[in-house]
């Protein structure tokens, strides 16, 4: 029996549960179709396709060169392959956009009705969305009763399974090649915030400060890679995560989102690793934590499937009516790290120099925009979705409404952060900001959070120049605060 196993955001060998079927019960033939078409508005945006095309590289490496690489709407391209490779059943592994289970839907239906045996699985969940309802059978709306009560009450996560012992792939005959998906960027540009570059009219390949972050420092893409990051994680990050993930400069985090995104790894690998990991009682607090944000990514995802409009529409129509102020000059300044304001402008070159925020960070960045530029959370959305390499269609959406105040359990849109406060707070030795807006680093910790107080002298000797070689704020915090709560009011009495 001939199976094609259809790889999507689960680019990995083990715990695949359709690929381990697959595996046990014939022949594979591994495919991966690159569907831009299908995707329409959320095809990956650019950081995310430099990030697709190592993964990519990375599997057809695991599988000694033979993953079928396509390209076009799936729902041609796989009947076309299954009749070229006499096939007999197509399995995968099951994705939540709208825009997916709407494809794989008619997809399934129309390989059925030519005679083949179609099974999907769950890969990418610990708890899939229609599995966990309140006792009405509707959906939760808000986190801890889903995570809680729904959840963590419900059946365990599934135990992750192993690479198969085996696995006979068919012979391919036509040319495989990860190139021709054209996932690298060909044209390079000069980042308009970069001081070292501004001025000059030398090219810069963006994606190179991505391979030099991810894949020379960050020990690469791909499966592999996810291993071991999660193994350093455990090892040196889990132990005092609950307090020091909030910290920029810290090394608490895991940075396994996009790994996690692409399905490199399972979260039912990293839940019961590190389970497995967090075996003395003082680090009881932090895996509970570490759990929970794993939970977070759950009910992202689930969110997104009960509420598809999730990210294009408000959560809470109340929104509809927001007096949001669209301003192109605000939303680049943003954009591109100089705002004037050091907390923001390092998130914004973070992302932009990384591909990945810290999630602080990211709330943020986000509030400033929505709150003290008064911009549409949709325009935040859009630019992480071209620039984060972990762009996640449920994780952005629910976050972005989660930080406008216009999502399901959001943060109150009235609770605005002051990006100075929370600068001294969560980066009191400066450390974040100084890595990325090196411009400022010779002002003492006093000023770093908000220059602008700094007397002319302090900035002449750190020399700084405001307006010069660092803007002077964009907005004035305490006056763009009261802004946002009166558009807030405007819409809390209609
Ligand atoms: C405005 C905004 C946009 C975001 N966009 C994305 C996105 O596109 N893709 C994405 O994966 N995450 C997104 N997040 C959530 C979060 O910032 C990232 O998941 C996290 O920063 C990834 O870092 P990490 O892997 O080191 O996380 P860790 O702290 O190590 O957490 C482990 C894993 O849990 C999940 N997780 C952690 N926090 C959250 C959260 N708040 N929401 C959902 N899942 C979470 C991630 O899969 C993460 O890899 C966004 C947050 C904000 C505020």
């Amino acid at each position: 029996m001939v199976i094609i196993h259809w790889f999507r955001q689960d680019l990995r060998l083990s715990d695949n549960p359709s690929l381990f079927e697959a595996a046990e019960n014939g022949q594979v033939l591994p495919v991966f179709i690159l569907d831009d078409r299908s995707a329409g508005q959320w095809a990956p945006g650019r950081a995310s396709r430099w990030w697709l095309h190592h993964s990519l590289a990375a599997l057809n490496d695991a599988l000694n060169g033979r993953l079928l690489v396509l390209q076009g709407d799936a729902a041609k391209v796989l009947p076309e392959v299954a009749v070229e490779y006499k096939v007999d059943a197509v399995y995968w592994n099951r994705c939540y956009e709208p825009w997916r289970i709407q494809r794989d839907q008619q997809i399934k239906k129309a390989l059925r009705n030519d005679g083949l045996e179609v099974k999907s699985f769950n890969g990418s969940l610990l708890w899939e969305p229609w599995t966990v309802l309140k006792k009405d059978r509707t959906p939760y709306r808000v986190f801890t009763p889903y995570y809680r009560k729904g959840c963590l009450i419900s059946e365990p996560p599934r135990e992750p399974l192993p690479v198969p012992k085996k696995i006979r792939c068919v012979a391919t005959t036509s040319k495989n090649d990860i190139n021709d998906l054209d996932l690298l960027p060909a044209e390079g540009f000069v980042p308009a915030h970069n001081p070292e570059s501004a001025g000059e009219a030398k090219q810069v390949r963006w994606d190179h400060n991505l391979y030099a972050y991810w894949c020379k420092q960050g020990r690469g893409v791909g499966e592999t890679a996810a291993k071991n990051k999660l193994q350093d994680f455990l090892g040196k990050g889990l132990n005092g995560y609950k307090v020091g993930r909030d910290f920029p400069a810290r090394r608490n985090i895991s940075k396994l989102s996009a790994h996690l995104h692409f399905g490199e790894i399972s979260p039912n690998q990293v839940w019961y690793a590190s389970a497995a990991a967090a075996t003395d009682s003082n680090v009881e607090t932090d895996l509970d934590c570490f759990h929970s944000e794993l939970g977070w990514r759950e009910f992202s995802y689930y969110l997104l499937y009960h509420f598809p409009t999730l990210p294009e529409e408000n959560f809470q129509p109340k929104f509809d009516g927001f007096p949001w102020q669209d301003d192109p000059e605000k939303l680049t300044r943003w954009q591109k790290g100089l705002t004037g304001i050091p907390i923001v402008d390092a998130g914004m070159r973070e992302l932009w120099q990384t591909g990945f925020m810290h999630n602080r960070v990211r709330m943020i960045v986000g509030s400033f925009l929505v709150k003290n530029l008064l911009q549409p959370w949709r325009h935040g959305e859009a630019w992480f979705w071209d620039c984060l390499v972990d762009a996640d269609l449920s994780s952005n959406s629910a976050s972005w409404q989660w930080v406008a105040g216009s999502g399901a359990d959001a943060a109150p849109y009235f609770r605005i952060f002051n990006p100075v406060s929370q600068g001294q707070k969560f980066d009191p030795d400066g450390d974040y900001i100084r890595r990325y807006v090196p411009e400022l680093s010779g002002l003492p910790d006093k000023y770093l959070f908000a220059p602008w107080e700094a007397g002319d002298n302090v900035l002449y000797q750190a020399g700084v120049v405001l307006g010069e070689n660092y803007p002077t704020p964009i907005v004035d915090l305490k006056k763009s605060r009261a802004k946002a709560l009166e558009a807030w009011q405007a819409i809390r009495t209609q």
